[in-house]
């Protein structure tokens, strides 16, 4: 049966106030306060920006979201995780600082900014699954315990799996630093001949102290190597590639099989956000102020669904982007769907969909 994934237009130039406004009347529309119970732990699920970024979805954007939660008594927090490369989200201390400049904290929002990852991104649980790859995963502590999740992906083209959404969120976003890696894993990069300058960058970001640099070029020692894709987010040069026909497949279901660990034991209990504002093609991870956007806002979308509300998005990003995603983003290797189908192989939810569409 398809699953309702509801819609709302919205664009940035309303303004944040608006766009909250708009996200709560979906929040209404959708019938999702039946997923929220009085006493709730109930994690809010952001991406607050890395240090330069700008084009995330700013905290004010969600404060009617939060209300809602309030409203319905529960105790909502929100959280990320810590990343596996360096920089301002790389561990709890600097990234509630960040989190705090950007009014995700008591003072923006009224709730606080937790991570559920611990200090250091190793607070987690081993969550059994019935996955293909693994039969368990390491996801971050509070999310587990936790009784409800509102998820806000700000859905984004992305260097190794083709779309950011709801699916990377939940799987690599909830996941602890040991889940990260995990689902890293296939992923070795090389640098290509020719193209390094030696500029060193990839070199200063490497969390693993992977790369070497003789006198002509960068080195990446895939022994050492965790996957982090650190270097080519880094590299200016375009000297960094992946062997994505094979990689990004196992990437993507890696990510699906998290996310269906990070909700384990939340059936009913769990809503999904995607908002289709600042469509970049690359993600809130870039450390980069105006990166351009790949189509022109579209709106939210909300739904019980983690799939539905990612195939969703999927399907109005390439009709007002007049390309395929894959195009759009400028990978033609890439592929989106691997998450997409791998998410209802494991049962996470339908790729079908009926859109509904609220304030028209
Ligand atoms: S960032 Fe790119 S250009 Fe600079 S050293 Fe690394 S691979 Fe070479
Ligand atoms: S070499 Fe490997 S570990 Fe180092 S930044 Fe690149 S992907 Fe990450």
């Amino acid at each position: 049966m398809a699953s309702r994934v509801h819609f709302i237009k919205a664009s940035v130039g309303e303004g944040e106030r608006a766009i909250s406004e708009k996200a709560r009347a979906l929040f209404r529309a959708g019938g999702f306060a039946g997923c929220f119970k009085e006493n709730d732990f109930t994690a809010v699920k952001v991406h607050v920006g890395e240090d330069k970024n700008t084009t995330y979805i700013k905290a004010p954007c969600l404060k009617g979201l939060v209300e809602e939660l309030i409203r319905l008594k529960t105790k909502p927090f929100i959280t990320d995780t810590s990343t596996l490369y360096t920089g301002r989200r790389h561990n709890a201390i600097d990234h509630t600082i960040l989190a705090t400049e950007r009014g995700f904290s008591v003072e923006g929002l009224g709730v606080p900014f937790i991570a559920p990852d611990g200090l250091f991104g190793t607070a987690e649980t081993v969550v059994p699954i019935d996955g293909e790859l693994d039969r368990e995963v390491s996801i971050a502590s509070d999310i587990v315990r936790c009784q409800s999740i509102l998820s806000v992906a700000h859905f984004t083209g992305h260097c190794a799996a083709c779309a950011g959404a709801t699916l990377k969120t939940l799987g690599m976003g909830c996941s602890s630093r040991k889940g990260k890696m995990r689902q890293h894993a296939a992923l070795k990069p090389q640098v290509k001949k020719g193209k390094c300058t030696r500029c060193g960058e990839c070199y200063r970001h490497c969390p693993a102290e992977a790369i070497m640099l003789d006198e002509v070029q960068a080195h990446i020692d895939k022994d050492k190597c965790i996957g982090c894709a650190e270097c080519v987010a880094v590299c200016r040069f375009d000297a960094v590639e992946y062997d994505w026909r094979q990689e990004n497949s196992i990437l993507q279901k890696s990510i699906a099989e998290h996310a269906l660990g990070a909700l384990q034991g939340k059936q009913g209990r769990a809503v999904f956000f995607n908002f289709l504002l600042s469509i970049t093609s690359d993600c809130d991870c870039f450390d980069r102020p105006n990166m351009p956007t790949m189509a022109p806002d579209i709106g939210i979308l909300a739904s019980t669904d983690p799939v539905a509300v990612d195939q969703a998005g999927v399907d109005l990003v390439e009709a007002r982007g007049g390309r395929k995603l894959s195009l759009l983003i400028g990978n033609s290797k890439l592929d989106w769907r691997y998450q997409i189908e791998h998410a209802v192989k494991i049962g996470l939810g339908e790729a079908d969909y009926e859109l509904v569409e609220v304030g028209k």
